[in-house]
C-alpha cells in the first residue's frame, strides 16, 4: 500500500478530486499530519469517517522506526533510524540556543567515497524517497513531544548521509512539502542544502529560491579535491564550481556557506589557506571551519589547534568572514556515518 508521506500537494489533491472529494481534504490531512503531528486516519476528526475509512484502505502512515537514540553531553541526538527494508539511516538534532538544528540523510550511503567520511566508506545503497525524508522529522518530533522536550526544530540542513543533490527529485519533493505553510511551513532560510556542488540541481535550487546553500568544498585545489574527494572532483572540476558559484542567484543578503574540513597535514597549511583565500575571491560566501573528526576506520587526523587557529586568523585578516564550528555530538559519533558504521 502507498505511504502517504510520499504524496506532494498536487498528488493528494488529485487523489481527493478521483474519490469525489473537495480540494480541501489535501489541506484537513496535510494539517493532521505535518502539523498536528497525527500519524492515524482514524483521529482525523474533521474528515467525515467514510472518508477515513477509505483513507485507511488506500494508505498507510510509515515512518522510519528508531532503533537507537544517543544522547551527547551537549545536547547533541542522534537517532539510528531503521527503514522498512531495514536499511538504517541517521539523523540528528543539535542544540542551538533556543531552538534545534536537524541534519537530515538523502542517501542510504553515499556514492561519493570522500576519503575523509565514513559514510563515504560505506558506498552506496539506495536513495531515500521523500516519504523517507520527510519521515525523520516526523520521527524527531514526536520524540520531543514524548521527552517533553521544549526545543522546537527550527532549521533543516541537508548535511546528513548522502548527497542530497544526486537524489534531487526526491529532496525537492520533500522540500517542497516541508516549506509549504499548510505543512511544515518551514521558510527558505531555515532550509540549508549542503553539497558538493552537483552543477544542474544546484543551479535550479538557487534559481527556485529553495533555501542557503553550503559546498563541501574541502580543497583550494583541483588536485587536492581529486585526492581526497576523487568523485566529486570527477563530477565538477573546482574551477567549474567556483564559475558555477560566481554566477549564482542569490538574495541581498544572501551568501554561500563554503565548507572546509581541516584535516593535519593534508589541507590545513597556511598555504592552503592562502589558495583557499585566492579561489573564493570573487565569490559572495562565508567560510565554515570544521576541525575532522577521527573516525575509527578512516586514518586522517584531526588538525593541531595552532595550525586551526593560524588557518583562522589568515582569512580573517584577508577580510574573509569566518566561523570555526565545533564539531558537536564527539562523544557519540555524531560525524555522518559514524554510528551507523558501528552499528552495522
Ligand atoms: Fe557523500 Fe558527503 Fe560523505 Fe562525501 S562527505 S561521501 S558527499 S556524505
Amino acid at each position: 500500500m502507498k505511504n502517504i508521506l510520499e504524496l506532494s500537494k498536487e498528488e493528494l489533491i488529485s487523489y481527493f478530486q478521483k474519490i469525489g472529494q473537495p480540494r480541501f481534504r489535501q489541506v484537513q490531512v496535510w494539517n493532521w499530519l505535518y502539523q498536528k503531528g497525527k500519524l492515524d486516519f482514524f483521529e482525523m476528526s474533521n474528515i467525515p469517517k467514510i472518508i477515513r475509512e477509505r483513507l485507511a484502505r488506500d494508505f498507510v502512515i510509515d515512518l522510519p522506526k528508531i532503533y537507537t537514540v544517543q544522547k551527547s553531553k551537549d545536547g547533541t541526538t542522534k537517532f539510528a533510524l531503521s527503514l522498512h527494508d531495514e536499511n538504517i539511516i541517521e539523523t540528528v538534532l543539535i542544540p542551538e540556543g533556543t531552538h534545534y538544528t536537524q541534519c537530515l540523510s538523502s542517501q542510504v550511503g553515499c556514492p561519493l567515497g570522500c576519503t575523509f567520511c565514513s559514510t563515504g566508506k560505506m558506498g552506496f545503497v539506495r536513495n531515500l524517497s521523500c516519504g523517507e525524508i520527510i519521515g525523520q522529522i516526523l520521527v524527531a518530533k514526536s520524540y520531543l513531544k514524548d521527552t517533553k522536550d521544549k526545543l522546537k526544530i527550527r532549521n533543516l540542513v541537508f548535511m546528513g548521509m548522502g548527497e542530497p543533490l544526486l537524489n534531487w527529485e526526491n529532496v525537492k519533493k520533500a522540500i517542497y512539502i516541508l516549506r509549504d505553510k499548510q505543512a511544515f511551513d518551514f521558510s527558505y532560510r531555515h532550509t540549508t542544502i549542503s553539497t558538493v556542488g552537483i552543477p544542474k540541481p544546484l543551479q535550479e535550487f538557487a534559481e527556485k529560491d529553495l533555501g542557503s546553500i553550503a559546498i563541501s568544498l574541502h580543497a583550494p585545489t583541483q588536485e587536492l579535491r581529486e585526492k581526497i574527494m576523487p568523485k566529486a572532483a570527477s563530477i565538477v572540476s573546482l574551477n567549474d564550481l567556483i564559475e558555477l558559484l560566481k554566477n549564482i542567484p542569490l538574495r541581498n543578503r544572501q551568501r554561500i556557506t563554503i565548507e572546509y574540513i581541516l584535516i593535519k597535514g593534508i589541507n590545513d597549511s597556511l598555504d592552503h589557506a592562502r589558495q583557499l583565500n585566492r579561489v573564493l575571491s570573487h565569490i559572495k560566501c562565508k567560510i565554515n571551519l570544521i576541525a575532522f573528526n577521527p573516525g575509527e576506520d578512516i586514518e586522517y587526523e584531526a588538525p593541531d589547534e595552532k595550525s586551526i587557529s593560524e588557518f583562522e586568523k589568515y582569512l580573517r585578516d584577508k577580510g574573509q568572514i569566518t566561523t570555526l564550528r565545533k564539531s558537536k555530538g564527539q562523544d557519540i559519533n555524531a560525524a555522518c556515518g559514524q554510528l551507523r558504521a558501528k552499528i552495522l
